[in-house]
């Protein structure tokens, strides 16, 4: 535990673009995350929770104290039968944990595989990919409540999972609850979900794993998905969410776009893929100043090297606006902006 202020955000979110936080700190236990809080420096100030950041845009300096989960530990708990409970401290790579359930031969999340970030945000996103969801496999969620100060155990009933949507989001309870560890239910059994067009030729192989799963997942995101890590590739994955419209509207597109892809929901609804539509609007490869709409998935802003907040801001409301003249069809960020 180590109070920080002043401390630069750009080396902590994928996106690398300059802002500044008047205090970080990181804590491995509910205690010092309790000792934290109860720091007379940071009484009255603005709290924020960040994992990989990677799923963040700062438009300005913060103003407050970013938390950060160092709380580590992967264990497997398992039973007579094939369940098994995988559970895993917040402050954990997700891919970590996606890569030990798989090398312990237990089958469930390989399709999550390599996305970035911490164990801890993964819960709050409700994560997806590759027709699975993280809300499909949640067995509970251990949280340090703080208007209650004391651990609480949240079961899926409790968790209000959507598309990158859930309990922790919601307005009523956003910022009072800290994710701790997170427990998913995983089986030995052969049960894959093979659905997703890539990943459907692994049916015919004889005694798949895990493992092989996870691998043709890495492959696909690896030819496909910008690096972060790499200089010239920040960025914060998807940054809008794929749209959801109604049968109608859908017939109406398809009229004017006969190709379009589309994703039929059981309430009888249709997703579309937003990269489909930002690419048809005419913005592969768009640029303002050092923002650029990556030309291999569309889906995603990059910081090319030397782009500032205003740049992605400024990019994302033109294609919020080419897409809405072109499709009409409003597009809602993924990414979360934090500032002005
Ligand atoms: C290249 C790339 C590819 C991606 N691909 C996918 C994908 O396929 N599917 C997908 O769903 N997402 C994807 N993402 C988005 C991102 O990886 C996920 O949203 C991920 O869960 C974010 O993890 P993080 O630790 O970086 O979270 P952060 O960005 O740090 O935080 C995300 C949210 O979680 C909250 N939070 C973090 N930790 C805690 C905690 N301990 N307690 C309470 N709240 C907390 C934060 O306050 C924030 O609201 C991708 C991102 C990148 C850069």
């Amino acid at each position: 535990m180590n109070l920080q202020s002043n401390f630069d955000l750009a080396p902590v979110t994928t996106f690398h673009i300059r802002a500044r936080a008047r205090y970080y700190a990181s804590y491995s236990s509910v205690r010092e995350l309790a000792d934290i809080l109860a720091m007379p420096e940071v009484q009255g100030l603005p709290v924020l929770h960040m994992g990989g950041g990677s799923n963040f845009l700062f438009t300005c300096d913060y103003p407050g104290i970013v938390l950060h989960s160092a709380v580590s530990g992967i264990t497997f708990a398992g039973g007579d039968g094939p369940e098994v409970l995988a559970t895993a401290g917040a402050g954990e790579r997700w891919d970590d944990f996606v890569e030990h359930a798989c090398r312990a031969g237990y089958n469930g999340i390989e399709n999550l595989s390599m996305i970035p970030g911490s164990v801890g945000a993964a819960a709050v996103q409700n994560i997806g990919a590759y027709g699975v969801e993280l809300a499909d496999r949640i067995h509970s969620v251990t949280a340090y409540d703080t208007v209650l100060a004391r651990e609480v155990v949240l079961l899926p009933s409790e968790l209000h999972y959507g598309y990158r949507q859930s309990l922790f989001k919601e307005p009523h309870a956003e910022g009072r609850y800290v994710v701790i560890a997170v427990t998913v239910r995983l089986t030995s059994e052969p049960a894959f979900n093979l659905a997703y067009g890539p990943l459907r030729e692994l049916a015919a192989l004889d005694s798949l794993t895990s493992m092989d799963v996870r691998r043709r997942v890495m492959e696909i995101r690896h030819s496909k998905l910008p690096d972060p890590d790499v200089k010239g590739q920040g960025n914060a994955g998807s940054f809008f969410k794929n749209p959801v419209v109604s049968q109608d509207k859908f017939h109406r597109l398809v009229a004017e776009w006969p190709d379009i892809p589309s994703y039929p929901l059981s309430d009888g609804e249709v997703k579309i893929p937003a990269g489909w539509l930002i690419e048809h609007a005419g913005l592969k490869g768009a640029r303002v100043g050092g923002a650029m709409v990556y030309p291999r998935q569309c889906l995603v802003i990059v910081n090319t090297g030397d782009a500032v907040a205003s740049d992605v801001v400024a990019l994302s409301g033109k294609i919020q606006d080419e897409v809405l003249r072109t499709f009409g069809i409003r597009l809602h960020p993924e990414v979360i902006f934090v500032g002005d």
